[in-house]
């Protein structure tokens, strides 16, 4: 009697309650022991992509069933295998898995297999209890995408040393794209150091009021006039672009803060404009969906326009497509809260994602803007030799057939602009008009009009 109820402390101890694997700290050493004389071996951590956007879309309930069934997949190719694979549960959402006696490449057969294994679908009205109620639509089933990296050891780096270099090849993985797989390298750590400076800046920024916002004129092409804006974030301290300090932001879970300071400054600089009586144009403002989990942003935007006296005509959200990988009911919510006041809706960095046709139909944005890649590409006087420009004029019709306004960014040059006008384009945004100005900058601007 007292064996088995020690041998369940013991358990308790040892084990993830969750997932039946071992935890983190047991595994670390008994991993480094197991490891001890091994000569050849890799270290594979394996990370969902997508977990946090499950847990906080979907709730906690969804999100341990998407743990179980993962850890289930991976602990089955373990299996095969015993004497030479294990697992144990790493942190939240990440695994760590040891290989003896293989030096894994990111193209191994075994990593392909997890890889594999991991983005089938997840069944999850079959694994519910039937009184649960799903959140939102019926969800039938969830798919996984993960980031997997591999440290391989080298004789001299510890057990230790080389989980931490697998945590860092996961990065380079996941930009490779989702479901990737990447062996450590020394040069990683580089990113990891740049990484850690932008972190720092961001929090510094966050704590002493380091931002500040430009604005890019967007020109209604047809009437030559401004029709509005797009805020864009600075930090004081250091010229670095958003384009580098976003997506840290975003993986560091600062983007909510940021996001609220951005429409913050965007609405104290409307207050501004008008109490010196410049002109007032709509101002785009970014929204990330990493910003999703920020459930009171919508209301906090609504208040403080409600507080200022600033109508929604004057506010615009922008977001990506990413926000419709999982279209579920957190962001319908949010679409909807934004329609109801009357806020416009603009689809970024259109044409270079998955974008579908069908969803183009029933997602609620006023605005789709074409990336600026598209018109690198599309919108040349070589291109214009083949024929290929035709296809930026069908983009324009096929978005007017939608009912739907094209904003067209990147503009570069008075034959691109021209050439926009005649196919009908509504908006243009572009260094041809004006790079990113400050506030003071965008009261005095007026549209060029030569060429
Ligand atoms: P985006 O939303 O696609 O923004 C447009 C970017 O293209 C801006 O760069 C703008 O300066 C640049 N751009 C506009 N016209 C031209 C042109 O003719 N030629 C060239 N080469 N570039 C042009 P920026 O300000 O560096 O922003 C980069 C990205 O950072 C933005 O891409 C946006 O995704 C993100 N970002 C900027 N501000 C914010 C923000 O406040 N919140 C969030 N969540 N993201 C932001
Ligand atoms: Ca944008
Ligand atoms: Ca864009």
């Amino acid at each position: 009697m007292l064996i088995k109820s020690q041998r369940r402390v013991i358990y308790a101890y040892e084990y993830d309650g969750l997932t039946g694997l071992l935890n983190r700290d047991t595994a670390m050493s008994k991993f480094e022991k197991l490891l001890a004389d091994t000569k050849s071996y890799s270290v594979v951590i394996i990370d969902l992509d997508n977990f946090r956007i499950i847990n906080e879309s979907y709730g906690h309930e969804i999100g341990d069933i998407v743990l179980k069934v993962i850890s289930g997949r991976i602990r089955n190719i373990c299996q095969q295998d015993a004497m030479s694979r294990f697992v144990a549960r790493y942190s939240g959402d990440e695994f760590l898995m040891i290989v003896k006696n293989r030096k894994l490449t990111a193209d191994d057969a075994l990593v392909r297999e997890v890889l594999a294994s991991c983005n089938q679908p997840i069944p999850l009205k079959e694994l519910m209890q039937t009184e649960t109620i799903l959140p939102g639509d019926k969800i039938e089933s969830l798919v996984t995408y993960l980031g997997v990296g591999i440290a391989v050891s080298d004789g001299k780096s510890s057990f230790r040393r080389l989980v931490q270099n697998a945590v860092v090849a996961i990065n380079t993985a996941k930009k490779a794209g989702s479901n990737s797989a990447c062996v450590y390298e020394e040069a990683m750590q580089e990113d990891v150091h740049r990484n850690n400076r932008i972190r720092d800046l961001l929090l510094d920024a966050m704590k002493n009021d380091g931002f500040y916002m430009l604005y890019q004129p967007q020109i209604d092409i047809q009437k030559g006039t401004v029709s509005g804006t797009e805020a864009l974030v600075r930090l004081k301290k250091e010229r670095i672009s958003p384009g580098l300090f976003i997506p840290v932001a975003e993986k560091e879970g600062f983007i909510r803060r940021i996001g609220r300071i951005t429409t913050r400054l965007v609405i104290e600089q409307i207050v501004r404009w008008r109490e010196a009586g410049e002109p007032l144009y709509p101002v785009s403002i970014n929204y990330s969906s990493s910003q999703l989990g920020d459930a009171g942003y919508v209301n906090y935007l609504l208040q403080l326009m409600e507080k200022n006296h600033i109508p929604s005509s004057l506010i615009k959200l922008e977001f990506t497509e990413s926000m419709f990988f999982n279209n579920n009911h957190v962001t319908q919510q949010l679409l909807k809260k934004l329609q109801d006041a009357d806020i416009s809706l603009s689809l970024d960095d259109f044409g270079i994602g998955y974008s579908s046709l069908k969803y183009l139909t029933y997602i609620p944005v006023d605005y789709l803007k074409l990336d600026k890649s598209i018109i690198d590409s599309y919108l040349t006087e070589e291109a214009e030799a083949e024929g290929k420009d035709r296809f930026i004029r069908d983009v324009i019709s096929l978005a007017h057939d939608l009912g739907k306004k094209i904003v067209v960014e990147g503009v570069e040059t008075a034959w691109q602009a021209k050439r926009l006008k005649s196919f009908g384009c509504d908006i243009i945004q572009g260094y041809y008009y004006s790079r990113p100005i400050s506030p003071e900058e965008i009261a005095t601007f007026t549209v060029r009009t030569e060429d």
